[in-house]
């Protein structure tokens, strides 16, 4: 995959948001979705990811998109701050595979941290349950409401 290859529409992400696959969301509107990240490198690991663009990366987000689904990134950070009170919150974004993107449509990584709890590697996590990733989701939905 290099930066510049076309918008594939059977990516994961792609299905979350058609509904064809499921997910544990946390926050929706008509810019962006967020859920909860199935290979958490931290508890309460959250995606969140533009709707009505085809953006496999930064580079191909139109720029009328690109503040709003930024303004709902901070809103879901907040959100986890707020219900998860973590000591950190590390926020990353990967452009290609060799910079580290495994899939295919733009999308965020929030991830809380606790000064005693070290990283998880990313792309290295254990397959979280919806019972693991449910109590995270639920009180960053709480925080939003
Ligand atoms: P990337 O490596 O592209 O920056 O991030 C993709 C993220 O999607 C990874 O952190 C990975 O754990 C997560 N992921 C991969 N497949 C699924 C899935 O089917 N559902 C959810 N919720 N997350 C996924």
């Amino acid at each position: 995959m290099t930066l510049h290859a076309p918008y594939d529409p059977g990516n994961i992400f792609a299905q979350i948001l058609r509904g064809t696959l499921p997910c544990i969301p946390v926050y929706e509107d008509d810019v962006a979705l967020a859920f909860m990240d199935v290979f958490p490198q931290a508890d309460g690991h959250v995606l969140v990811i533009p709707k009505q663009v085809e953006a496999r990366t930064i580079l191909d987000m139109p720029e009328t998109h690109l503040g709003p689904y930024m303004q709902q990134v901070q809103t879901v950070a907040r959100a986890v701050e707020k219900g998860l009170t973590p000591d950190g919150l590390v926020l990353t974004q990967f452009n290609g595979a060799p910079a580290g993107q495994t899939v295919f449509h733009l999308h965020v990584h929030i991830i809380p941290r606790w000064s005693d709890v070290p990283l998880g590697r990313h792309g290295d996590g254990k397959m979280a349950t919806p019972d693991q990733l449910e109590p995270f989701a639920s009180r960053i939905r709480a925080a939003l409401a």
